[in-house]
């Protein structure tokens, strides 16, 4: 009521205008009740969108505004909006000539406006695929507000083109319906996040800086120039440092739609800027935080993608690897990885006997179900095996394998033998291979309705660097608390010690990540400078900030433009992205990154020294 009084006396010089009045009862109502259906008719000089129209509009004089779909001989007009499409009857009397002309020359895709009479169509000639499809608008008056000139691609969604020309032309790509609609679900997920965050949990939306320092094991972060000879700020990756330091501040607990960066080069969709819901808390731990994220998730989730179960099944990050050979087991299918070490080991197989007898040697397989569409290995009606390893097989050993792997008749093993990381991982991607082949051939193995929620925990603290396996890396960030039970082996075996790390997996694809992190300067201390073996200088501020009263906190980031294109079923997360850049990290569209003259470098002390040939072709 008090947002009632608060409206009316301002918007009442407003009434004059369509939406208003109409806006206004929107409000009364909403604040009485649940939110009201969106207005789009508001504050526009429209009377509907070309969408909306049904047949209850029958009768009305409606102005639209649109972009032209389609025109056919001069007779009729397919106009189209954010909204949908509508058919636009041009009429053909002599009083009408102008109007015809108008219409019967302006090209696709040029904005027009049309006044005309919502009219029932003629029988027999409704369209129940067009959910406007029963009516039509006999056009009285119209005026071509700018005709469009040839197009590079039509806009029409069925129409295949290249994606650079998409990019390169991203506005008009945008009027598919696919984009719109991807952006458009984006944004109701994000509304109803803040929602939840804010208005159901007492959640604070916080900006953090995006021009900030160089972070330790921070390789991918963008520089940016500064004014100061020789300094650099950086574009966080995440906005990690400045959540905690939130909790030290005693905001309690923080969310932000959090714009990242990561200088990855070019890595297939991958994109340098993407986005985060990112949310810190303080004084909780990870079932907690667990728990936030599949409430989170199951309120915004789209009503038009069914519904999610909570809880979530969770996993530890060994048991995932040894069943699915990954950290992000896509578990809408079986195929799980077998152990088939033990009765292999009485075979006579030397390369089997070789891998067994190595440290961590193992024999794993997988089975393919149905198998014989893709490959040649294969298990027969009779039960044997149709392979070469059977000359090394007893009978018995045979049988074993079939009923280890349960195998059924025309299915196919695939074996692998050595070491159990590398095995598992060769597994794990020939499982996913195999599942596109079988689903090209014809199989259903994965759902594409179907939305697995996974939680992957018990992450070990450190692994060994990729590139010097000596040396210890973060398998999370530097930030991330040792398990309970594992505190004290931080101090003697830092590789044995899990941590309170976890990963969230829709589908097989990491959505999520995030840790209850270390708030004891001392901890954080030896973590960065005897495990990690980095400059704590960098980090003074944090380190700092815990010996001053920091709270223990947690958190979780959520990859945002995954996470939608997942539920959108899109093929790539550029497609839920309004405006991305090319795989080799280029915008198409506005040409970036672009040179700078040497003028415009000198405040910031930068010479550039270019390679010749790119110096002559800068020339032409
Ligand atoms: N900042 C982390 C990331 O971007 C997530 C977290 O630990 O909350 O992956």
């Amino acid at each position: 009521m008090m947002a009632l009084s608060w409206l009316l006396p301002r918007a009442l010089p407003g009434l004059a205008r369509p939406g208003c009045g109409r806006a206004l009862r929107r409000a009364a109502s909403a604040s009485a009740s649940a939110p009201a259906a969106p207005d789009f008719n508001s504050f526009v000089i429209r009377t509907n969108t070309c969408g909306e129209l049904r047949s209850a509009h029958v009768g009305q004089e409606v102005t639209l505004y649109g972009w032209i779909q389609y025109q056919r001989q001069g007779l009729f007009m397919i106009l189209r909006d954010f909204q949908g499409l509508i058919q636009v009857i041009i009429p053909q009397d002599e009083a009408h000539s102008h109007v015809k002309n108008l219409l019967s020359n302006a090209p696709v895709e040029s904005v027009v406006r049309v006044t005309g009479i919502v009219t029932p169509r003629p029988p027999g000639q409704e369209n129940p695929k067009m959910p406007t499809g029963d009516i039509e608008v006999k056009a009285e008056t119209a005026e071509i507000l700018n005709p469009c000139k040839k197009l590079p691609f039509e806009v029409k969604d069925f129409i295949k083109k290249s994606e650079a020309l998409r990019m390169q032309y991203r506005y008009l790509d945008l009027r598919s319906f696919q984009l719109q609609y991807n952006l458009r679900l984006r944004s109701r997920v994000v509304m109803k996040m803040r929602e939840y965050l804010c208005n159901l949990h007492g959640f604070v939306d916080i900006e953090t800086p995006t021009l900030f320092k160089r972070t330790p094991g921070g390789a991918k972060e963008f520089l940016v120039p500064s004014r100061e000879a020789g300094k650099f700020y950086s574009l966080p990756q995440s906005p990690q440092q400045f959540k905690q330091l939130l909790m030290v501040g005693g905001l309690d607990r923080y969310f932000q739609v959090a714009r990242c960066y990561r200088d990855e080069g070019s890595r297939p969709d991958r994109q340098p800027e993407f986005t985060q819901i990112d949310i810190e808390m303080s004084f909780v731990d990870q079932a907690g935080i667990q728990r936030l994220v599949e409430g989170l998730l199951q309120y915004s989730w789209p009503e038009e993608r069914g519904s999610i179960s909570t809880p979530f099944p969770s996993m530890t990050y060994e048991e995932a690897l040894a069943d699915y050979g990954t950290d992000k087991p896509d578990t809408r299918f079986g195929m799980k990885i077998v152990d088939i070490g033990d009765f292999l080991q009485r075979s006579d197989i030397q390369f089997i006997q070789n891998a067994l007898s190595y440290p961590h040697g193992t024999v794993k397989a997988i089975c393919i179900p149905q198998g014989v569409e893709i490959v040649e290995i294969i298990c027969r009606p009779d039960g044997s095996l149709k392979s070469l390893l059977t000359r090394f097989l007893g009978e018995e050993q045979q049988s074993e394998l079939v009923q280890a792997l349960n195998m059924q008749v025309d299915d196919v093993a695939l074996l692998a033998a050595g070491e159990q990381k590398q095995v598992c991982s060769a597994l794990g991607s020939l499982r996913l291979e195999t599942a596109d082949l079988l689903e090209a051939a014809g199989l259903v193995l994965r759902d594409p309705a179907a939305f697995r929620f996974l939680w992957v925990v018990d992450f070990p603290l450190f692994l060994p660097k990729e590139e010097n396996p000596t040396e210890l890396e973060s398998a999370h960030h530097p930030f991330t608390a040792p398990h309970p039970s594992d505190t004290s082996l931080l101090y003697s075996d830092p590789t044995k010690v899990r941590s309170q790390h976890y990963d969230l997996v829709l589908n097989g694809n990491e959505v999520g990540g995030g840790s209850i992190r270390i708030h004891s300067a001392e901890q954080q201390r030896f973590v960065l400078e005897k495990v990690l073996k980095e400059d704590s200088e960098v980090l003074s501020h944090l380190l700092e900030a815990l010996e001053l009263g920091a709270p223990p906190h947690g958190g979780i980031a959520l990859g945002l433009d995954r996470l939608i294109s997942l539920i959108v079923g899109a093929p790539s997360i550029r497609d839920v992205i309004a405006f991305p850049k090319s795989f080799r990290g280029r915008d198409l569209m506005g040409n970036a990154p672009n040179y700078v003259t040497s003028e415009e470098l000198e405040p910031y002390h930068i010479q550039v020294s270019w390679p010749l040939e790119e110096k002559e072709a800068k020339k032409n």
